[in-house]
């Protein structure tokens, strides 16, 4: 349920509401916006909500019935931006992440981060910790990583966005990163994602190889629920029938979680393709659909990386790209 109170409700009123929720044992989160303060409650009792109507300076009582309601656009009517550094994801601005897919060495990071620095990009990607389908495939640097990336940040004044696979990287990922990214095959371990929403560090989401936007949202909504609205999701492609592509880019994807949430949406074009000179046209078109943001594999070398080297831009491509998107984004009223 959510109880949207009137414009002129003062913060005693909204007081007495969140008092007699609290009170009778509802879990209460507010969404302050510009005109008014929305109440979202967590419970099953909704009778007892109903009835709280009649209280002073309430306006309506509005079942959601959406499976989701901390990341549902009723809940937050207001575009939700999250602020990491300098980026602003779902404001006017398209956020351009880059970086390796895998951090590799201490040099291969300096590479990337001074060229994608040099290109005016403010967050770095890079992973310390390597969900891979072959066991005897590179597994990451681990904290050694997480370290030069980190050191990285502290060079280029790079936001550092990273991924964390399970609860103990997770704590590490918290302390040395910026955001905190959960990877498309741990979109639904919902002991992660509860742990996620309390490190209080934003959380870029990836879409599940299989999941339909319902179930991705509601993965949100396990971040959201304990205690952290700073969520981005990824969109990375999902598996089709198609095997041309390594997963299918559902560019729909974009408009669709815009008109049910309030959260801003990047697209990763490299992993939805799977090969490097298909990454900027979907690129492109991820901008002219609206997405907040990219996400986007690049290498000093991609032909000796130790993982995705075949998606990976080289430097010089993806400056290309970068200066290539701003007339896209122009042309939808927006700035890269
Ligand atoms: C990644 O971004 O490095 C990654 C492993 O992506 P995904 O979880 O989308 O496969
Ligand atoms: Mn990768």
């Amino acid at each position: 349920m959510i109880i949207v109170m009137a414009k002129h409700a003062t913060a005693d009123d909204i007081n007495a509401v969140t008092d007699r929720l609290k009170a009778d044992g509802f879990q209460v989160h507010l969404s302050q916006g510009v005109e008014r303060t929305i109440i979202g409650v967590i419970g099953e009792r909704t009778e007892e909500v109903v009835r709280l109507g009649v209280m002073q300076a309430v306006e309506q009582v509005v079942p959601v019935r959406r499976p989701y309601k901390l990341v549902s656009r009723d809940f937050h009517p207001e575009d939700t931006v999250v602020k990491v550094g300098k980026a602003e994801f779902g404001a006017n601005r398209v956020v351009v992440i880059a970086g390796p897919c895998a951090v590799e060495s201490r040099d291969q990071v300096m590479q990337a981060a001074l060229a994608i620095s040099d290109m005016g990009l403010s967050v770095l990607r890079g992973g310390a910790y390597k969900p891979r389908t072959s066991p005897y495939s590179f597994q990451g640097m681990g904290v050694q990583g997480l370290q030069i990336l980190a050191e990285a940040r502290e060079k280029f004044g790079l936001m550092v966005v990273t991924e964390a696979v399970d609860h103990v990287s997770l704590g590490n990922v918290a302390e040395w990163a910026d955001i905190v990214q959960i990877g498309a095959r741990n979109m639904q371990n919902f002991e992660l994602l509860k742990a996620a929403g309390q490190t209080g560090k934003p959380v870029l989401l990836k879409r599940g190889l299989s999941a339909t936007i319902d179930e991705w949202l509601m993965a949100a909504e396990y971040i959201a629920a304990h205690g952290n609205p700073n969520i981005i999701l990824c969109e990375r492609g999902i598996r089709t029938y198609e095997s041309k592509t390594r997963n299918t880019l559902d560019l729909s994807a974009i408009p669709v979680v815009k008109q049910l949430s309030h959260l801003p949406i990047v697209v990763d074009p490299s992993h939805s393709t799977g090969q490097w000179n298909w990454v900027a046209p979907m690129a492109r078109a991820a901008v002219a659909a609206g997405a907040d943001g990219l996400i986007i594999e690049a290498h000093p070398n991609p032909q000796e990386a130790l993982s995705d080297g075949p998606q990976s831009l080289n430097l010089p491509h993806l400056a290309e790209l970068v200066t290539s998107l701003s007339t896209v984004a122009q042309a939808v009223g927006r700035s890269v």
